[in-house]
């Protein structure tokens, strides 16, 4: 059976460019960048290669990119240098639909003697700039807000934000791990003093990542070690992940434009046909504002997992918006935080394509979809009472 993914916000495939320069650092050149002999010194070489890809990409300078193990890392180190650098300040300005690597962190926090403010978002997944700025106090040490988001896609406005926390000399950090690859980042135009990167989503492996960290920025180190990126992230290189993330990141500023027209026009007609044969199904975001990629669908009166599960007898490959947490199952916190109704709350799946999928696997989706929801609707009590008389209405 044939895999449709449309789970490319989940994790990417490698690239086949990027496999190729990884292979190398695996085999041959296995030597440590930081050795004195010239056998380390070439791994040390494509290093630099690609932080100057990395930084091309992101419209900054090189010296501004550090290699992570992952985005989880990079949020992670981001926020614990704002606090040990502004030691006096205890409030962290962050929204609700953050990725858990910043939330859980946050939460965490929270229970150390930091404030936790955790700005609302509308029902469309949006964030009010005006409740932004009331919230930042002479005590907030940092904002993060994630610049797109992963389960629905919705793009914040962070370059706005940025200047708004600047203005009040606070430090502003983006979590742009899904943003990174699909859409524009020039950092030579904004304010923002840190930004995440993971690359396996953007067809680089798992395991490595990046935060850049403005020019002037001060910084404190999460892994304290070595002397490696120049002490502010101690841990030998991972060479073979740096130089394919290096290679994606080319690619991806090559590949820019195809993703917002054709992976984007593959995405509208996906979402439009299937809104189209289902009835009572919904986009969940701000259909504007939202990355190319990413459409997230509520099938109402119908189990995420369910759908998942039928999906994946055909070999289709999606997440749903609610997870299984001790025992039951929750809609997500991000569709909670936009007030999504519970019946469809619990039936939203998002599709989120990537370059590699082809008109023939979303005609595909197009067909299946509405028998599966058919069949589970069909089963369900709750389309029985309500849903159905909806639609004969
Ligand atoms: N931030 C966002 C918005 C994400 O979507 C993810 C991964 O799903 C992460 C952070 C964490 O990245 P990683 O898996 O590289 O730790």
């Amino acid at each position: 059976m044939k895999t449709i993914y449309l789970d490319n916000n989940a994790t990417t495939k490698v690239a086949d460019e990027v496999l190729e320069v990884m292979l190398p650092y695996f085999t041959q050149l296995y030597g440590n960048p930081s050795s004195m002999h010239t056998f380390g010194g070439q791994v040390g070489q494509r290093i630099r290669d690609a932080r100057e890809q990395v930084a091309a990409l992101l419209g900054a300078l090189p010296e501004e990119i550090i290699f992570t193990s992952c985005g989880t890392e990079s949020d992670n180190a981001a926020i614990h240098s704002a606090l040990l650098t502004r030691p006096d300040k205890k409030h962290i300005v962050i929204s609700r639909v953050e990725h858990p690597a910043i939330r859980a962190l946050c939460s965490h926090l929270g229970t150390q003697g930091y404030k936790i403010t955790e700005l609302p978002v509308n029902k469309n997944g949006l964030l009010d700039l005006e409740n932004l700025e009331n919230s930042l106090t002479p005590d907030t040490a940092i904002v993060s807000l994630m610049w797109a988001n992963n389960e629905t896609g919705v793009i914040f406005p962070v370059e706005e934000a940025a200047r708004l926390a600047h203005d009040k000399g606070i430090l502003f950090h983006t979590d742009a791990v899904q943003a990174v690859g699909k859409i524009p980042i020039n950092m030579k135009n904004n304010a923002i003093d840190m930004l995440s990167i993971s690359g396996h989503k953007l067809h680089a492996p798992k395991g490595i990542g990046v935060l850049y960290i403005r020019r002037g920025t001060k910084f404190s180190p999460f892994l304290i070690g070595g002397h490696q990126e120049k002490g502010r992230r101690g841990g030998t290189e991972n060479a073979a992940g740096i130089a394919g993330l290096g290679r994606a990141c080319e690619l991806a500023a090559k590949n820019m434009d195809t993703e917002n027209n054709r992976v984007k026009r593959l995405r509208d007609k996906l979402e439009s046909e299937l809104l189209k044969k289902i009835p009572q199904s919904r986009v969940n975001g701000d259909i504007e504002n939202r990355l190319p990629n990413t459409t997230n669908i509520s099938f109402e009166y119908v189990e995420g997992e369910a759908i998942l599960l039928l999906m994946n007898e055909l070999g289709i490959c999606a997440s749903s918006g609610s997870a299984c947490t001790s025992g039951s199952l929750q809609p997500s916190h991000v569709l909670r935080a936009m007030g999504v109704p519970f019946t469809m709350a619990h039936g939203s799946i998002r599709f989120s394509l990537s370059v590699y999928n082809t008109e023939e696997e979303v005609d595909f989706v197009i067909e299946k979809m509405p028998a599966i929801i058919e069949r589970l609707r069909g089963m369900s009590p709750f389309w029985n009472q309500a849903g159905q008389a909806c639609t004969n209405q």
